[in-house]
This record gives C-alpha cells, structure tokens and sequence, in this order.
C-alpha cells in the first residue's frame, strides 16, 4: 500500500511538471566529410546507441536533441517521428497470441520459471519483484530473499538477491554482481539477468557446471537498477515501447532525468563527449559524481560487498565492452590482458565484438564499469563488464520472439564470467574429479551399464583425500543418478533400454565441505553397440569358371563389445547382393559369366529384427576366365 502511494505521488508529480512524456525519433544524419564530423562535434550532440554506415549515423534523438541537430546544419532526415506511436502502431500479438508463443518458446529452450511479462513481453517492475518472491517460493535453498539495498529518486526500492548454495548464509565464497535496466528503455538487460537467474536455480543439481558455480561463488542479481525511469516508461506505454532512458531527476530547468550511466564518480565529467553537461540531453551527467540516489546505492552496495567480477547489462549491439571508458585505452597489465582473455571466452558462441568504449562505440565517462574497476581505494577493483544485448534491428524493445534467443545466447558469457578465469583463483580446497572414467555393457548386460573410474586421492591443493571424506555423484543424461562412497570405484545402472546410448557425468563432493570438482564424462550404448564389426581379410583365388572368397568372421561390435548374435555374411559383388554364407563358413563360391572381372565385398549380418548389417569390409577384385590379357571394369548394371 504504501508503495502504491509513492507512485502515485511520483506520478502526480511527474505528470504536473511535464504532462506529456518526450517524443523520441530515429533520425539519419549524414556524415560525409570531417567538416560534418566537427559539426557534429560543435553541436554538442553526445549520441548514444548509433548505427554507423560510411556517409551517415542513424540514431534516437529526443525533442530537445534534435533541436539541436536542426542548428546545426546538418543534412539529416527523420526516419521515424515517433517511436513509441510506431512501436504502439506496429504490435503485432494480441495477449492471447503471446501467450501461445511464451508456451512455444519455454518448451523450445527447456525453461519453466521464465516466461514473459504484460509489458510488450517484458516483465513491469512489479512484475519483476513478483517473479523475486517465485523464485524463493520455489527454490529457498539455493536464492535469498529479495533484499532492498537502498530507495531510487522516487523512493522505490533497488531489490537485490543472492543465488548460492546456503543462499541465506554469507559463505566467503567469491561474489560476483549482475546489475540492469541503468538505461529504462533497455527492458531486454532485465530479461537477459532473470532468464539467467531462471537458468541457474532450474538446472543446480543436473548441470555439473551450473552446480560447480552455485556451490563455490555468491551471484548478486540487482534486475531493475532505474526503476522510477522504468516505471515512468510503463505510465507513458503500458504495452511496451517507452523511450524513456534516465532516472526522473527534476533538472529544474523543465527538463528530466540524469543518465545514470554517465554518474558515477571515477573519472566523472572528464570531457564533454564521454557525457553531456546539458540536462536536456539523454547522456547528462547531473549536478555532481554520485549525484543521484541510485548510483549512491550501487557504490555503498560495492563498498559492503566483495565483488570480483559484474555484469551491468545493457541493450543494444551485439557487444561485450570493458574499461576504459573515459579514454582510449585499457587497463594497466596485466588487467588489460585479463580483461581480454575474459571477454574472448564470454564472446566464443554469441560472438559479440568486445574492447573498450571508444574502440566499439564512443568514449563514455561516468560509467559504472570504470567506477567498479577503476576505484581501488574504497573498495577492491570489479572486473567489470557491460554486455550490449540485441542488435540494431532489434533496437530498444525487440520483438517478443526475440526475447528467449537474446536472453539465452548469453548464458555462456554470464557463465564464463562467474568462472572469473584469472581472477578467481581455483578454490585449492576443491576436490581433484575421478580419473579414468568408463562405461561398459555388452550383449550380457543389455540393460545395465557398468560404470568405473579411479577415485582421487587429494584436494587441488595436494592435501590428501581419504575415501571416508568423499562421495563420487553421478549424474545420468542430466538428472542426478547415484551418490558412491569413496573407495567404491564402479556402480552398476540398471533398468535401461537395450540399444539406447547414455551419457554420464561424474564429480567428486567433498562430504564435509560440500565442495565439489569439474565434472568428466563417459558415455556408452546399453547391451554394447548393436552393430557388428566389418568382416576382415576378404581375399579372392580366382580361376577360369569360379571366384573363390574367403575371410574371417567378425567376433565384435563395432564399440569392442563380443558379438553374439551373428547371423549371415552377405556377399556383393559389384555392388550387388548375390548370397550369403553362414557363421563359421568363412567362404564363398561365386560361378559368375567367365571373361570379366568382378569386385567382391560382404558384410556381417545380425540376427536381430530389424538387422544390423556392418560396414563393408574390404573390397578385392578377381577376373574370372581364361586369359586375363585385358581387364575390363563391369558396372553394377551390366550383371543382372
Ligand atoms: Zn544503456
């Protein structure tokens, strides 16, 4: 109840002062010369988020921006008057058609929790605390209480939560922060961290890897870090498509909003292109660092906490950016190095472009990322990051299709980036995996697998491990199977399908610590491979009316497993199935029409239903008849 008044006198207050929300406009300027370039300079214009072809920019200026361009003399052109009325012009799914493509779209990317919100497919800021409280509700042991880290402008609460094992116990273990929505029309950074804060606790347990980091680091997740801009874009846009992007800071002036982005208090203000000292502007940087509320909370949030490694999320351009921000350059080594072998890691399968601001887009002072990492004093430095989620085409607020594609082609960066290669150093306390590990099952065992490997005996650190100490979990095809005591060394699985291929997972826990290895794999088919081994050694004594073959029958499938159930070798010649022979004959006696030479292979037949018929083995010729003074070659279709 309460915090619906607040909005409701935050809105009152908003809309008294400023009664219509600002048009935003896609606009293409030409750029053509370096006279254009210094004119562009001159007015003032500090652009975000642009699209750069040879001759032009395409970009989203505000009323009071484009202005601005108009005196600058520059040739432009107007593409799109009106975002938001193009947005609201152009949604093309009724409630009840997303609804059909949520269910589409959580059975398509194997997720249940995640799904989409009434605000053009995103979550609102209600709707996000409410999807908080579910993932506590549904997974206490491994998310804490959503936790108010301090009030935005307006007096809404910045939330944050805790994804660990012991989610409400501070482990020591390495933290590592998630922030979005800095920028209020960036809804896609939201959905990005909860997709991923979805994907963590749906599959802890099942995915070694998943496992591994939920044990052994403290993930902080702060979703909607604007959300009084972000609750003015739902007022002015309910279904989606607000261009709002600052906090709602009255300038005084009748003009709104700081970019919170460009606020921060490390190298804050340096120059006027990294940031804009004019309020009307959408990169203006405030009064002062830390001038606004929500940068205080996230800086006091930092100094508390122990934060290695961060995310802050934004959207849009397929890029993964890391300091410096301010100027052209990175880091001091061997961070820079660090920074690189980092990012290369984040950006193998999404192959986002990665390096710092100015090399990717434009120079940006005031930015979280070089508060994090560039404050050394307060606080330790934060290798921090900012993914720009989505493409131009995408833009602000992609279509709803393109949510879970977005969201999921960044679970490996977040991922790698917990990992913290280079900056988190291997928990020496962590156990070594099993070695040698294997699984086996023949013809004898067609539904059971033998599972076996060689137990470890010490930590990474080289402390021994005693087999009383440890337990070897297995998981199969992604679902937890077994839990072996150490010293053990194997586990039968029973109750297969005979023929069906399963893939294990194997890791050591240690019972006292809970802390666990990487994870090996072995994999094997139940009853061994069905599929005979190629007969070998297939040879040919010719003479003038018959082809004499003989070869060896195979004894093994092709995984190495004994072949029980052989029931013919099959005999081709020039390609053409012309008998068989049974096991044990090993021979063959072809009377074929005298004067050609034949090509001659076979195969090994079981008895199974459907059969099993090997690769060919290999393929001799001979030439049947008298005389062999010339050799004619006989396709497959000149012999029937
Ligand atoms: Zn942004």
């Amino acid at each position: 109840m309460l915090l619906t008044g607040i909005i409701l006198i935050a809105a009152g207050q908003s809309l008294q002062a400023q009664p219509q929300p600002p048009k935003y406009s896609e606009v293409k300027i030409w750029i053509s010369s370096p006279a254009d370039a210094q004119a562009l300079q001159q007015a003032n214009l500090v652009l975000d988020h642009f699209h750069a072809a040879p001759d032009h920019i395409e970009t989203v200026l505000n009323e009071y921006e484009l202005a601005k361009l108009q005196q600058s003399g520059l040739g432009y052109e107007v593409l799109i008057p009106d975002l938001s009325a193009h947005y609201e012009a152009n949604i093309r799914r009724t409630p009840a058609e997303l609804k059909i493509l949520e269910k589409e779209m959580q059975e398509q990317y194997n997720v249940s929790g995640f799904g989409f919100g009434s605000m053009g497919g995103y979550y609102t800021f209600d709707e996000v605390v409410a999807q908080l409280d579910s993932m506590r509700l549904n997974y206490p042991n491994l998310i804490s209480q959503r936790e108010s880290i301090g009030l935005s402008l307006q007096g809404r609460d910045l939330w944050a939560v805790r994804i660990s094992d012991n989610p409400d116990l501070n482990e020591g273990e390495p933290e590592i922060l998630y922030t979005a929505l800095h920028h209020a029309r960036e809804p896609q950074s939201m959905a990005t961290i909860v997709y991923f804060m979805y994907y963590l606790l749906e599959n802890y347990g099942t995915n070694p890897d998943v496992t591994y980091l939920v044990n052994n680091r403290e993930l902080y997740f702060v979703p909607v870090l604007n959300p009084d801009g972000y609750v003015y874009n739902q007022q002015t846009n309910p279904n989606g498509g607000g261009y709002w992007r600052k906090n709602r800071r009255n300038n005084g002036n009748g003009t709104f909003g700081v970019d919170l982005n460009r606020n921060y208090g490390f190298q804050w203000g340096y120059d006027n292109s990294g940031s804009s000292p004019d309020p009307g502007d959408e990169t203006y940087r405030g009064t002062a660092a830390f001038s606004e509320p929500e940068t205080q909370v996230i800086r006091d949030f930092c100094n508390v906490h122990t934060f290695k490694l961060g995310l802050n999320y934004h959207s849009y351009q397929n890029i993964l950016i890391y300091p410096w921000g301010y100027i052209n350059a990175l880091p001091p080594a061997p961070d820079d190095g660090i920074f690189i072998a980092l990012a290369e890691d984040m950006t193998q399968f999404n192959n986002y472009d990665h390096g710092n601001s100015t090399q990717l887009l434009y120079p940006v002072n005031g930015s979280s990322d070089d508060w994090m990492y560039g404050e050394q004093t307060t606080k330790d430095k934060i290798f921090s990051m900012t993914p720009e989620v989505g493409s131009f085409f995408d833009g602000f607020w992609p279509d709803p299709n393109r949510i879970f594609p977005l969201a999921e082609e960044n679970v490996y960066l977040n991922m790698a980036l917990a990992r913290g290669e280079g900056v988190i150093t291997a928990d020496s306390l962590d156990p070594l995996p099993p070695a040698n590990p294997a699984a086996y099952s023949d013809y004898t065992t067609p539904t059971s697998i033998q599972i076996n490997w060689i137990d470890p005996t010490s930590l990474a650190n080289g402390d021994p491990l005693l087999p009383g100490e440890f337990t070897i979990e297995i998981s199969r095809d992604g679902s937890p199977l077994a839990s072996v005591n150490g010293g053990m060394q194997g586990y039968t699985d029973s109750g297969l399908n005979d023929g069906q291929e399963y893939n294990y997972d194997l890791y050591t826990r240690v019972t006292a610590t809970d802390s666990i290895s990487e994870a090996v794999g072995a994999s094997w088919i139940a009853g061994g491979s069905p599929v005979p081994t190629a007969p070998a050694g297939l040879s040919c004594i010719p003479s003038t009316s018959q082809a004499m073959l003989s070869w060896s029958d195979p004894t093994t499938q092709i995984d190495g497993t004994p072949l029980d159930d052989l029931d013919h070798i099959n005999i081709y010649r020039n390609g053409i199935l012309i008998g068989s022979a049974a096991p044990g004959a090993e021979s063959y006696t072809d009377t074929p029409p005298q004067g050609f030479t034949y090509d001659y292979y076979i195969t090994a037949v079981d008895n199974e239903n459907p059969p099993n018929e090997s690769a060919p083995g290999n393929t001799v010729n001979c030439f049947v008849g008298d005389t062999p003074n010339f050799m004619v070659w006989v396709g497959p279709d000149a012999t029937g």
